[in-house]
């Protein structure tokens, strides 16, 4: 469970990113965040894995309120909350299966990668986590010669392999044509339900939130303005 109270962020030049959110996600939820650009969706993901710092409140994840965590607790934090980008940011000159099974703890060290030194556990878990989105045959291509729905589909992998309990998807299909971003949100909530993961989406279209969405949220200026089922939202816009 992961639970907002009161929580705010002001960025280290007085704009304030969050203001007074209380909010609580339940385990296994599939939740959206849509808003205009500004209005704090990324902040709010990113206060998650606390990649931005909040200045005020709790964030308390299973009870306990990572803004107190220490860099230690902060790396485990990031092993359990995995995190998925707008640009994928995979290594481009590196193979899928590189990419992928950097997401396992500690494979950020280019000596064993260098001498692919991956315990077979590792390596089938990067590649059943392949299969599952259907990019199997790709493992030793090289990232950039996919497409852009091919390297989402590698960073969902990547993700996957990390076994994290939270996935976290910041504009995951902002930069994907209409049916390639259909194909990503459906990997995700797809995952989410088989996995029981909880997922948190930013997404630009309300159209598409209300297509995959358990429940939205919308955000603007900082604050959370609507929270709740997907059915709702047309009768309160
Ligand atoms: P969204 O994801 O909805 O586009 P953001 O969370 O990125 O919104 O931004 C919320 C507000 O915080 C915006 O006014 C943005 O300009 C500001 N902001 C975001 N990141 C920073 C930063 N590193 N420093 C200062 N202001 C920031
Ligand atoms: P996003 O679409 O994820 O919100 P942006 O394009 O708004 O990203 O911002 C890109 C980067 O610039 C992010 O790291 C964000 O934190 C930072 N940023 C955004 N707005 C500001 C701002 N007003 N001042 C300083 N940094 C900012």
């Amino acid at each position: 469970m992961i639970e907002f109270k009161d929580l705010s962020l002001v960025y280290p030049n007085g704009t304030q990113g969050l203001k007074d959110i209380n909010v609580t996600i339940n385990e296994g939820e599939f939740v959206v965040i849509v808003g205009l650009s500004g209005a704090g969706k990324s902040t709010f993901i990113r206060s998650i894995n606390r990649l931005v710092s909040p200045t005020d409140g709790e964030l308390n994840i299973d009870g306990d309120n990572i803004l107190k965590y220490n860099p230690k607790q902060l790396r485990k934090l990031r092993t359990e909350v995995g995190m998925i980008f707008q640009q994928h940011n995979l290594v481009k000159r590196s193979t899928v299966m590189k990419n992928v099974i950097a997401g396992r703890l500690g494979y950020t060290s280019t000596f064993k990668s260098m001498f692919n030194l991956y315990p077979k556990k590792d390596l089938s878990l990067a590649y059943e986590s392949l299969k599952r989105v259907n990019i199997g045959d790709k493992v030793h291509a090289r990232a950039d010669q996919l497409s852009g729905g091919q390297q989402q589909r590698v960073s969902i992998a990547r993700v996957l392999t990390q076994q994290p309990k939270v996935i976290l998807a910041d504009e995951p299909v902002a930069s994907l044509d209409p049916p390639t971003s259909h194909q990503v949100m459906t990997y995700l909530k797809q995952i989410n339900k088989e996995d029981n993961i909880t997922t948190i989406v930013n997404l630009h279209f309300i159209d598409m939130a209300m297509e995959y969405a358990d429940r939205i949220i919308g955000m603007r200026e900082g604050q959370v303005v609507f929270d709740g089922p997907a059915s709702q939202v047309s009768e309160s816009t």
